[in-house]
């Protein structure tokens, strides 16, 4: 077996084992569209592996980062990510917020 697809083993199956244990729900809203899941960070101060990193990790580091995730659907983790980024400049008024949005989702 190629190292390629024992990484790519390990990629599933760290990715099941985080969703077993945080839930296959959005813990925002609620969605459970297991195809709209994704893997979060709750503290991205805190964050030392991406979670697309995941095959390339050792299982140790893997687990370890799990303390700091949580599991989003793809459209709460798109807003998390939104206001985590405009968090510094807050908008001046709604057409400000508007445009921004527009543009992060385009
Ligand atoms: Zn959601």
């Amino acid at each position: 077996m190629s190292s390629k697809t024992s990484r790519a083993k390990r990629y599933y199956a760290q990715r099941a084992y985080a969703f077993d244990l945080l839930g296959r729900v959005c813990v925002n809203c609620g969605s459970a569209d297991a195809d709209e899941l994704v893997l979060d960070h709750v503290d991205r101060t805190q964050k030392r592996i991406r979670f697309c990193d995941a095959g390339r990790v050792s299982w140790e580091r893997f687990i370890a980062e799990l303390k700091n995730a949580q599991v989003l659907c793809c459209i709460c983790h798109g807003s998390k990510s939104f206001y985590e980024r405009y968090d510094d400049s807050p908008f001046e008024d709604d057409d400000e917020f508007d445009e921004a949005w527009e543009e992060w989702t385009r």
